[in-house]
């Protein structure tokens, strides 16, 4: 299928100097992933030059938002700029938790990932539904809207990663199951295929995120259109590097 495998751990708002180190240094001696595997960590801003000093060469790291445009008077945001000044590659872009708890809506999101592909930046997007909305039966209306969002905005789909993180899965222990997961992975394709276009669709990542564990991920990393995983919490311990060598 050509499309690399990619592991991303996304730390959220955790960790102290030391914990940061000692994560570090789990990673950096662990056995190589296959060589085709991409590993981006992404700690909380203040620790990202740290963190990139620390690491292992074949891991990069990744912010977990942006400003929506040029930097300049928006006190407490950080600009893409500022992170391309650091060689920060990469960063995760409408996650759940910063569309419910901060109000980004689906516009807003596609401004940040145009803007921050504008800037050189690579970006993992994220979509997924609440547990209401995968009741009322419009999961793929939902993801859709948010995939439409974004790709109303850009043109270049190469220096982009899909992360599908249904809402109920994230932090609850709760995950989609393989199915659930690849069915909702195989209508995002399909909707890149109707609506971008068929080698968009064939050549973008779409991760899979929510609660993702060393006991799952292998099961989930054999589906169809599953190319990788975000992964929250087990991403801050030792198995993550299991989950990175999940694919294998
Ligand atoms: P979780 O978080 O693995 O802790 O569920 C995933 C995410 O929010 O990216």
């Amino acid at each position: 299928m050509g499309r690399k495998f990619f592991v991303g751990g996304n730390w959220k708002c955790n960790g102290t100097i030391e914990e940061v180190k000692k994560i570090v240094s789990t990673l950096n001696d662990s056995k190589a992933p296959p060589q085709d595997v991409v590993v981006v960590v992404s700690p909380p801003f203040v620790f990202l030059p740290l963190v990139q000093s620390l690491l292992r060469p074949d891991f990069q790291v990744a912010a977990q938002n942006c400003w929506v445009k040029k930097g300049g008077a928006f006190t407490g945001e950080v600009s893409a700029e500022i992170l391309v000044n650091l060689g920060i590659p990469w960063v995760i872009l409408g996650h759940s938790e910063r569309r419910s708890l901060l109000g980004e809506s689906n516009e807003f999101v596609g401004d940040k990932v145009a803007y921050a592909l504008s800037q050189g930046l690579k970006v993992i997007a994220c979509v997924g539904e609440t547990l209401e909305q995968r009741e009322a039966g419009s999961t793929v209306d939902v993801v859709a809207a948010q995939t439409k969002a974004i790709a109303e905005r850009i043109s270049d789909w190469k220096n982009i990663v899909v992360a599908y993180e249904p809402v109920w899965a994230i932090g609850t222990g709760k995950v989609a199951t393989p199915d659930q997961a690849q069915e909702v992975h195989s209508e995002l394709r399909k909707w890149l295929t109707d609506n971008v276009n068929a080698e968009v669709a064939e050549s973008t990542r779409i991760i899979y995120g929510g609660s993702v564990n060393g006991a799952n991920s292998k099961e989930l990393a054999a589906q169809l259109d599953i190319d990788g995983f975000l992964v929250g919490g087990a991403s801050l311990k030792p198995e993550f590097v299991y989950i990175i060598n999940s694919a294998t």
